[in-house]
């Protein structure tokens, strides 16, 4: 491993360097030893997250010490880490995010020279824009019964707008024409519709660039059948997460692709892959993606020339045949180590072809988007009541008539897994033992009675949560003039 060179000059940069788990100590040296050899003017601060921290009992997977580094430094660069499954403990690379508000990932995609896939002469050239830090990815899930889990898809306006506005900078960045926005809004109108809804007034601001809205479904088939038609790609967190895997398949994929964590105040740059634990230690992993990960960093940190000089150094390797074994058809396969001392001899050289492009800074615009308009006014229209039950609709229709009698509520709908069981045939449905009620109302004093209806409902049957539905005044985005509709599908 690189040492620490904390006493270089002051015109060097220093960085926080995380080794991670499996193949990242592999896969980083390989990058730092690319780095040293081009010159490049950093010094790397070296820190731990992921597997060691979780063992030695911190459940975060990531100690103050490395929080601390990137604190100063402002910038990682990351091997992968580990995630404990189903243990309690976090992800350290979800922790990592959120502590530093990294909410744009990006994760661009090229044809590379010398590495042959079904999609070689696609001319793909693409960045997939994932919102990082909200969706379901904030974890945020329950056991409403001992048989029934539910996740919260937790997305705000300020998190679309602000993901949606850097994809749209990144499209300018490098001289693209176009973004889509790819979201599920056709199925999940409230939260997957606020990043669509969003997108359609950002791009208002962008009149110099194209904006297209695709079902995310649909983007994944186009990727397949049509990937060239793609330049900015801006989805949620858990969308993004996948079509992202699958454009780095595109292009050779795990061991080529990148991505960079970008925050305000920080940038995590990383591979996509993961730790490889089925490789790691044997010198088989390919640090391509890691390399490319630090091109991406040195662009961040605007030293564009270095960048540019490792870039061709690297395609210059591929170009040549000479290839890890996740790649390697022809030739024999190279090692990690036999891989980097190429690219290490390749420097100063160009690949045969190689488009020189505009690599102008992203602008990120450091402000927070402001909240929609206020004061906005708020209606009561009715509630969501959850509760476990295993009797039949028409059992649970009766005791909620029962308790709903003398208050301000009329019974709407009793929904099982988002369908109404109360009025439809539901012969041929297999009920989960999770119901939901919902109760209308339009009695100025519905609140003050939501306490005593609880109570009485309570004694029959055991409630797990309560949503209040609520119409909202708003008048800033084109499709909500007025008022929204009420929360929630049935
Ligand atoms: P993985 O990416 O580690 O491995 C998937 C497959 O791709 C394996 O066959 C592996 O050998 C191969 N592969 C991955 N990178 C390669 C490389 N550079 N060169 C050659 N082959 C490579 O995915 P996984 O097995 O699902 O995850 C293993 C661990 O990594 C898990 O604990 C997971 O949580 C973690 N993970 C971390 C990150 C991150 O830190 N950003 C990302 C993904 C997964």
């Amino acid at each position: 491993m690189t040492q620490i060179h904390d006493n270089e000059e002051m015109t060097h940069q220093k960085i926080t360097v995380i080794p991670g788990d499996g193949i990242g100590p592999e896969v980083v040296n390989a990058a730092l030893q690319v780095l040293e050899a081009a010159n490049v003017p950093l010094t790397y601060e070296f820190c731990e997250a992921g597997a060691s921290v979780f063992l030695k009992g911190d459940p975060t997977g990531v100690p103050q010490a490395t929080v601390d580094s990137i604190r100063q430094t402002r910038i990682a660069l990351k091997g992968p880490l580990e995630t404990p499954v189903g243990y309690g403990e976090k992800s350290a690379n979800v922790t990592l995010r959120k502590q530093f508000e990294t909410f744009a990932n990006t994760r661009p995609v090229t044809n590379l020279p010398g590495i042959i896939t079904p999609f070689s002469d696609r001319n793909i050239d693409l960045v997939v824009v994932r919102e990082n830090v909200e969706d379901l990815y904030a974890g945020i899930e329950y056991m409403e019964t001992p048989d029934v889990a539910q996740g919260l898809k937790l997305m705000s306006r300020q998190g679309c707008e602000k993901i949606i506005r850097f994809a749209f900078e990144t499209a300018r960045a490098l001289n693209k024409k176009s973004v889509h926005c790819a979201t599920k809004a056709n199925i999940m109108k409230l939260t997957e519709g606020l990043m669509k809804r969003t997108f359609e007034s950002v791009n208002d601001e962008y009149p110099d660039i194209e904006g297209h809205h695709i079902i995310i479904d649909n983007c994944a088939h186009q990727l397949v059948i049509r990937p060239e038609l793609f330049d900015i790609i801006v989805t949620s967190n858990m969308n993004g997460d996948i079509l992202s895997d699958l454009t780095s398949g595109l292009v050779g994929g795990l061991g080529v692709a990148a991505s960079s964590n970008i925050g305000y105040n920080a940038a995590i740059f990383e591979a996509v892959h993961g730790s490889a634990p089925d490789i790691a230690g044997k010198n088989l992993a390919n640090p391509t993606a890691l390399i490319s990960a630090s091109i991406i960093m040195l662009r961040h940190l605007e030293l564009f020339n270095e960048a540019t000089s490792i870039e061709k150094a690297l395609y210059t390797t591929l170009e040549s045949g000479q290839l890890t074994g996740d790649l390697a058809k022809s030739n024999p396969a190279l090692g990690t180590k036999e891989f980097t001392n190429q690219v290490i001899g390749n420097l100063g050289k160009s690949p045969t072809q190689y488009t020189s492009r505009p690599y102008a800074p992203v602008q990120i615009k450091k402000t927070l988007p402001k909240y929609s308009n206020t004061p906005h006014k708020r209606i009561l229209a009715g509630i969501d009541v959850y509760f476990q039950s295993q009797a039949q609709a028409k059992e649970i229709e009766k005791i909620v008539q029962s308790t709903i009698v003398s208050g301000p509520f009329t019974l709407d709908c009793i929904a099982n897994r988002g369908s109404c069981v109360h009025i439809n045939d539901t012969s041929d449905t297999h009920p989960i033992d999770l119901y939901r009620i919902r109760l209308l109302t339009n009695d100025p004093d519905a609140e003050t009675q939501i306490a005593s209806f609880l109570q009485a409902f309570g004694k029959i049957i055991h409630w797990t949560h309560l949503e209040k539905l609520h119409q909202f005044e708003s008048s800033k985005f084109k499709s909500e003039k007025g008022f929204t509709s009420i929360a929630g599908n049935h």
